[in-house]
């Protein structure tokens, strides 16, 4: 679209929303920013705005705001559902997501990254990896700042690395990203999507607009990605820690390999990699089909990988004590995101859990953590549920905290020497925390308040 003169309605004013609405007043567009609850803005961003001459107006979402706009930009936090947007529709005025107005403005070429879990780990390490070919690469999206105004900063010859939600996805038009991650997909905001049919649709939106030159790399492991090589347009590859893919990546006895046309090139063995589980084998080897078909060296990948210690929260070590090792997993806000922690140590593990609930199942998810854990300590809104499903599956024993202070303190005293301590909720944050980066932050001055030789 050519914003010059037009009317746009930008819907949600945190974070995209607010950067959404300064770049298309940048390219000339009169830009209301609406958002139904009455948000008072960060001082200096609403001085930006209005300055920029963007109208904002909070606490009131009636259909008048409709009047004469020419488009709704949408923030990936706000459902397709709500009446304004319905009569948007209805009235046939276009909604699209903010990602949509970055892909319009950016002048570099997208890399996207999308999936249930892992997405902000590899979108890290892929700007990292690009970073490698001396070209400028800039990161946003999900992660960091709004995706438009990062992309409106761009200069033409580098790479704008895109970390994709769903909700972000879901209404694209023409977003076309030249090189994409598909990570895996399990149940995860069911309570948006409605269905997995329409989650897994949403994710599909990453590639739909592809070309055939552009690459899309899909996790053969996980049986709904590995089933969307079908409907993929551009070229495609494959990663897997189970078989010898010809183009893309694998894993096999320690060892990554880089394929294309059939002929394999080991790029990094385990001993250099220091971020754990499989789960991040996994993240790696999609980095290294990308980067690689992108023109990265392969001496250049391994050298990055190798110095790749994770992202904070994400099963980040915090300390050991003891002998007992603390990790601080905030992030892990759904099931399989813990059971990828779980399956990650060979050592006991003292899981410290709960939450916000997602109200997800947790039948399947119980057997793995009796057969993982050696204690559990329920907290939050979701410890009842959580203490019922457990006792049901046979975990045990079982305790409850009342504070993030009270679990890490109970972790601590029923931990032995070699074993872990691991937060990792399965829940959202929101019944205690603003945020999952305070819980941890929580967890982790809780754990270094401790005092060593206490515990029993
Ligand atoms: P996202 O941005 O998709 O939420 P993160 O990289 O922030 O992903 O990781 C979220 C959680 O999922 C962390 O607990 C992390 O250890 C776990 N995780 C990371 N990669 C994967 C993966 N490939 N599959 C499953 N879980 C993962």
């Amino acid at each position: 679209m050519e914003y010059g003169d037009k009317h746009i309605l930008v819907l949600g004013a945190g974070a995209s929303g607010i950067g959404a609405s300064w770049v298309l007043a940048q390219v000339g567009a009169h830009v209301v920013l609406n958002d139904y609850k009455p948000v008072t803005l960060p001082a200096d961003e609403e001085k930006r705005l209005v300055s920029a001459g963007v109208d904002i107006i909070t606490g009131r979402q009636d259909e008048s705001l409709l009047d004469g706009v020419d488009r709704i930009v949408i923030s990936p936090g706000i459902s397709l559902d709500i009446p304004i947007v319905k009569a948007a529709q209805a009235r046939g005025i276009d909604v699209v997501s903010e990602v949509e107005v970055a892909y319009e403005l950016s002048k570099s070429p997208i890399v996207a990254v999308t999936g249930t879990n892992g997405k902000t780990t590899t979108t890290t390490l892929l700007t990292k990896v690009l970073e490698g070919t001396g070209k400028p690469v800039r990161v946003g999206g999900n992660i960091g700042d709004s995706l438009s105004e990062v992309a409106y900063s761009m200069p033409a010859d580098g790479f704008l690395v895109a970390e994709l939600s769903s909700y972000q996805l879901e209404t694209i038009k023409h977003f076309r990203p030249i090189g994409a991650i598909m990570l895996n997909i399990t149940p995860d905001h069911l309570a948006r999507h409605k269905t997995m049919e329409n989650y897994i649709a949403a994710k599909e939106r990453i590639f739909a607009n592809q070309l055939s030159t552009d690459f899309m790399v899909l996790n053969i492991d996980d049986p709904i990605v590995a089933d969307m090589k079908h409907r993929v347009p551009s070229h495609i590859l494959e990663i897997s820690q189970h078989q010898v893919v010809s183009n893309g990546a694998y894993y096999d006895k320690g060892q990554c390999y880089v394929t294309k046309n059939g002929t394999a090139t080991p790029v990094i063995s385990s001993a250099d990699i220091h971020i754990p589980g499989s789960h991040n084998i996994e993240n790696i080897l999609t980095v290294i089909a990308l980067a690689y078909a992108l023109g990265v060296p392969v001496e250049t990948i391994h050298r990055i990988i190798s110095e790749f210690h994770g992202v904070e929260h994400r099963l980040e070590r915090v300390k050991t004590l003891d002998g007992i090792t603390f990790y601080n997993d905030s992030k892990a806000t759904n099931v399989d995101s813990v059971v990828k922690a779980l399956e990650s140590f060979d050592q006991s593990v003292i899981l410290l859990a709960g939450g916000h609930d997602k109200m997800t199942p947790l039948e399947d998810f119980m057997q793995l953590v009796k057969h993982h854990t050696k204690a559990v300590i329920f907290m939050g809104e979701a410890a009842d549920r959580f203490e019922a499903a457990a006792k049901e599956a046979g975990v045990q024993p079982i305790y409850r905290a009342s504070s993030m202070k009270d679990a890490v303190e109970q972790g601590y005293k029923l931990a032995a020497q070699g074993d872990i301590v691991l937060l990792s909720p399965a829940c959202s944050s929101f019944d205690w925390y603003s945020c999952f980066e305070e819980r941890g932050d929580d967890f982790k001055n809780c754990v270094h308040m401790l005092q060593e030789g206490r515990h029993h």
